[in-house]
């Protein structure tokens, strides 16, 4: 067995552990990350974010090509397989990998594809893929192994008609009928994916409301969309059994329906990779859904031991991921790219988008806040017009004696883009984050962010 010495050693080379190495090395330490897949990139790239969103772009170009007159002059409407456009997003996932694989190279941090667990604090135990044990000597460790879909003891995944959010890239058909269980972002998600390939979808949700968490009006908006895309969407729904068929399943629910389908996608929760990190050898804990517990340095109970990403809970997103993976390191290196990552956007890639940041109406409301609210609606601009976009709204919420800007809501064509101009705006200090910002700025024409002015203006236009 070789043994190896490292400053600091990152387990898993998703976004939260890319950005711990990255970090870390740029910090002048030696660094190595292990990672048990074949190739950088964690489950972000090979499972969760990557292909989702590069699914979803292929089914947004089946949209416009199936809707648009102007591609009537050559061909009439038609219809892609899923396998049709799993294969673009395979070539997306490989490009990403290669740019990765690059980054880690250039800082000179070693790779070990392998899968790690802890022999003591400072000893990790690789079992690499070609069979060779290594062990690494780290001072510090990060642990960015990230999360996989929950898997009830009484759901057979081994039913070939029934998928989790990894195994549905494996599809090799298109269902005409998809049950969809859970209806979080990544339920939600797929729903728009499927239902864009003409797919009928039935997406069952625990909760009365589709992403409670949004801003009721885009919550709500949300919900339309999908209805019109031919989703059925089931609130207040829980599911008693899964019945797997030789051509399908049955889904039976508490409340006495059951539903037929051909298939059944689970998008009902995640559970941190912790299982086989060994963890009892050094004493850290996890909770039920196999996450661990951080301070607001991101660090466990064993003070060399980090962790960041999914693995550690909330907000679970790559976006928040590779910033804690950032802090984890910088934290280590006793430099300033420390923060506590508290303040993060939502960006939901459901048709039509969804993007926001700040407060929502319901939590102005609650709070007493006496807020005013500016509208641009997408379909009376021009960008969007040129586009053929006109699904969506900006929304912004602002105080209205001081008219800071408290929130930012918004659907449609570019929301996850243009919430960050909102963003920038909201972190100023003193007048320079009110509204005033988006009347006294000379926007390109046209362009979506121009939205900003035009609910800038409309909100202003409310104030007496
Ligand atoms: C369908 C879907 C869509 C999503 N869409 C978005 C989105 O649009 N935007 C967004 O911000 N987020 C999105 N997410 C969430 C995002 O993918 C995760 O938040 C992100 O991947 C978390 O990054 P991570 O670095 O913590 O872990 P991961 O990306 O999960 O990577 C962890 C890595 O650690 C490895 N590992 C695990 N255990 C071990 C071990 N014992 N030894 C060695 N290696 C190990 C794993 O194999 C994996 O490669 C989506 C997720 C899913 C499932």
């Amino acid at each position: 067995m070789a043994v190896y010495n490292y400053d600091v050693v990152v387990l898993g080379s998703g976004p939260a552990g890319e950005g711990a190495a990255m970090n870390a090395s740029k910090s002048g330490l030696k660094v190595a990350v292990v990672d048990k897949r074949r190739e950088v990139g964690g489950n972000c790239t090979h499972l969760g974010t990557i292909p989702s969103k590069a699914l979803r772009h292929s089914v947004r170009q089946i949209m416009q090509y199936n809707t648009n007159p102007l591609f009537r002059q050559i061909g009439e409407p038609r219809w892609f397989s899923f396998p049709d456009v799993l294969k673009s997003a395979e070539k997306v996932i490989a490009k990403q990998v290669a740019s990765r694989t690059g980054y880690y190279a250039h800082n000179r941090i070693d790779v070990f594809f392998g899968t790690a667990s802890f022999a003591d604090e400072h000893t990790i135990e690789v079992v690499c893929n070609n069979g060779a044990v290594e062990k690494l000597v780290a001072k510090q460790v990060i642990i960015a192994t990230g999360s996989r879909p929950y898997r009830p003891a009484d759901v057979d995944f081994n039913h070939p008609r029934v998928y989790d959010s990894d195994t549905i890239l494996s599809l090799t058909h298109t269902p005409r009928r998809l049950i969809i269980y859970g209806a979080g972002v990544i339920g939600s998600e797929y729903a728009s994916i499927f239902s864009g390939l003409g797919v009928l979808v039935d997406l069952i949700n625990n909760r009365d409301q589709l992403l409670s968490f949004l801003d009721s009006e885009i919550s709500d908006a949300l919900s339309y969309h999908l209805r019109n895309q031919n989703v059925l969407i089931r609130h207040n729904e829980e599911y008693e059994r899964i019945e797997g068929l030789d051509n399908g399943v049955i889904l039976h629910l508490k409340s006495g329906k059951k539903i037929k389908a051909d298939a059944l996608l689970w998008c009902n929760g995640r559970t941190g990779n912790t299982d086989q990190l060994g963890l009892e050898n050094i004493g850290i804990e996890v909770n039920s859904r196999g996450q661990i517990e951080v301070d607001q340095h991101y660090r466990t109970s064993v003070p060399n031991i980090y962790a960041a990403g999914d693995v550690i809970g909330w907000p679970s997103l790559a976006s928040a991921a590779y910033d804690q993976g950032r802090s984890a390191a910088g934290n280590i290196a006793e430099h300033d790219s420390w923060r506590f990552i508290d303040d993060v956007p939502t960006g939901i890639y459901t048709i039509p988008e969804i993007s926001s940041i700040g407060k929502t109406e319901q939590e102005l409301t609650r709070a007493k806040i006496p807020y005013e609210v500016g509208k641009a609606f997408f379909k009376g601009m021009a960008r969007a017009q040129i586009s053929s976009e006109p699904v969506g709204m900006l929304k912004i919420l602002f105080h209205r004696e001081t008219l800071e800007v408290l929130g930012v809501h918004c659907f449609g064509y570019q929301a996850s883009e243009i919430v960050h101009i909102g963003q920038a705006i909201m972190n100023q200090k003193g007048e320079a984050n009110t509204l005033k910002y988006f009347v006294n700025t000379t926007f390109n024409y046209p362009t979506m962010a121009e939205a900003y002015r035009v609910a800038a203006f409309d909100g202003l236009n409310r104030l007496f």
